[in-house]
C-alpha cells in the first residue's frame, strides 16, 4: 500500500464518510449565536454601540487570565495595534518566524518596520530559540538596554513569536532570549486562544498580545481579534486608539491622536460572546479529535502527527501531519488521495522570505522551514466533526 492510501485509510477511521466535502475547519454554532445577534438586530444595536462588545472583552479577560482585553476589527489589526504598544516605530526590526501567517509580516510592514525573519524549530514549528541565539549573538548588540541588529544599524524592537496551529511556542527559550538582548515580546497568538504553556495561557508572556476570530479560527465573531495585555494604561490607550481616538464629550468631535477605526462592532461581539460560552466545550471535542487522529497514525511509517509538547495543552486548531525527512516527495500524492475522497487537506503556507515582499528582509538560514514547508500538512480539525 502506498503512504498515500495508508493516511487516507487511517483517516477514514477518524472522520465521517459520505457527508460531502469535509473542510479544514468549519464554524461551529451551538449556544446563543442565533439569540445575541438576533438581539443586536431588533434592538438596532449592531455597530458601535451596544454592550456586547464590554461583555466580549470581559470574557476574553476571564478566560485567558490577561488583565485586560480590547477586541478589534481583525487579527491583523490586533497584531498591528499590538506592536505599536509594544513601542515598534517606523524604521525598526520586528523579529518574526518565517513560517507563520502573511498577516505577522504585513502587520510589521504597516508600521514601516522591517520583518527580521527567523527559523522553525521541527518539534513545535514555532521560532528556534537556539538558533536565534546563535543567529543574534552574532548580528545583534545591545546599547543602553535597547538591542541594534550591527549589519543594518537598525534598532530590533520586539520579537514576535507565533503559536503555530495552536501548539504553544518555546516560551522559555525564547523569553530567555528576549531578556538576554533586550527586546520585547510581543505574541501572535491568533491561532491559540485556547492553548497554554505550563498551565497560562498563550499571550500572556509577553507586554501584549494579539488574537484572531477569523471564521476559520477555533471560535469566530465572523471576522475579529483582540489585544492581550496586563498593563492598564497600554489597554487604556489601545481602546483610545483603535476607536478613533475621540476625547470624550457629550456632543464634540475632538480627537486628540491620529486613531484607528478598529473597534469591534456589537453584532460581531454578541456573537463571541456565545462562542466563549462554548469554547471549553469546542475544545474538548477538538482535543478528542485530535487523540484519535494520532491513534490512527501511531502506527504509520515516514509520518508523524503534531502533539502539544510536555507542559502544554494545545488547543488543536489544526491538525497537523508532517512526512520524515526523506519523504517530501509523497506530499502531493497525499494531498491529491485526501481531497479526492472530499477530505480538505492543505499544505504549510510559503515561508515568509520567499514572498516577493518580504524577501530581502534580514534573516537566519531558513533550513528547517524549508524543510518543514515540503513535509507539512493540515487536515480536517473542525469542531463539528466529533460535534459540540
Ligand atoms: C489568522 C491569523 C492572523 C490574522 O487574523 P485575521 O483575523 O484573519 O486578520 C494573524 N496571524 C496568524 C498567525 C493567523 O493565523
Amino acid at each position: 500500500m502506498t503512504l498515500a492510501s495508508e493516511i487516507l485509510k487511517s483517516m477514514q477511521t477518524v472522520l465521517p464518510q459520505g457527508g460531502g466535502f469535509l473542510p479544514l475547519h468549519e464554524p461551529v454554532f451551538p449556544g446563543n449565536e442565533l439569540a445575541y445577534t438576533k438581539e443586536c438586530i431588533d434592538t438596532t444595536f449592531v455597530s458601535s454601540v451596544g454592550k456586547f462588545v464590554d461583555q466580549f472583552e470581559n470574557m476574553l479577560a476571564d478566560y485567558t487570565g490577561a488583565k485586560r482585553a480590547i477586541a478589534v476589527t481583525n487579527g491583523t489589526a490586533a497584531l498591528h495595534m499590538a506592536l505599536m504598544l509594544a513601542g515598534v516605530k517606523n524604521g525598526d526590526e520586528v523579529i518574526i518566524p518565517g513560517l507563520t501567517f502573511v498577516a505577522t509580516a504585513n502587520a510589521v510592514a504597516y508600521i514601516g518596520a522591517i520583518p527580521h525573519i527567523a527559523d522553525s524549530e521541527e518539534t513545535t514549528l514555532g521560532l528556534d530559540a537556539a538558533k536565534l541565539d546563535a543567529h543574534l549573538s552574532e548580528v545583534a548588540e545591545v546599547r543602553n538596554g535597547e538591542c541594534f541588529n550591527k549589519q543594518t544599524g537598525r534598532k530590533i524592537a520586539a520579537l514576535v513569536p507565533m503559536h503555530v496551529f495552536g501548539i504553544p511556542s518555546d516560551i522559555e527559550g525564547l523569553l530567555t532570549l528576549c531578556e538576554k538582548f533586550s527586546i520585547p515580546m510581543v505574541e501572535d497568538a491568533a491561532e491559540a486562544i485556547g492553548s497554554f504553556y505550563k498551565g497560562k495561557h498563550c499571550g500572556l508572556f509577553g507586554k501584549v498580545a494579539s488574537l484572531s476570530f477569523n471564521g476559520n479560527k477555533t471560535i469566530t465573531t465572523g471576522g475579529g481579534g483582540a489585544i492581550l495585555t496586563d498593563d492598564d494604561e497600554l489597554a487604556d490607550l489601545c481602546k483610545h486608539l483603535t476607536t478613533t481616538a475621540k476625547a470624550p464629550h457629550k456632543w464634540e468631535y475632538f480627537h486628540d491622536m491620529i486613531g484607528y477605526n478598529y473597534r469591534m462592532p456589537n453584532i460581531n461581539a454578541a456573537l463571541g460572546c456565545a462562542q466563549m460560552e462554548k469554547l471549553d466545550d469546542i475544545i474538548v471535542s477538538k482535543r478528542k479529535l485530535a487523540e484519535a487522529y494520532a491513534a490512527a497514525f501511531a502506527n504509520i511509517k515516514g509520518v508523524r502527527f503534531l502533539t502539544e509538547p510536555d507542559g502544554c495543552k494545545s488547543n488543536y486548531w489544526f491538525c497537523t501531519i508532517i512526512l520524515e525527512k526523506g519523504m517530501e516527495a509523497e506530499r502531493d500524492s497525499i494531498l491529491e488521495a485526501t481531497n479526492g475522497a472530499a477530505y480538505m487537506t492543505r499544505p504549510l503556507w510559503t515561508a515568509m522570505h520567499k514572498l516577493p515582499m518580504f524577501e530581502n528582509c534580514p534573516r537566519t538560514d531558513m533550513s528547517v522551514a524549508e524543510s518543514l514547508e515540503k513535509r507539512v500538512i493540515n487536515i480536517p480539525s473542525g469542531a463539528g466533526i466529533l460535534g459540540v
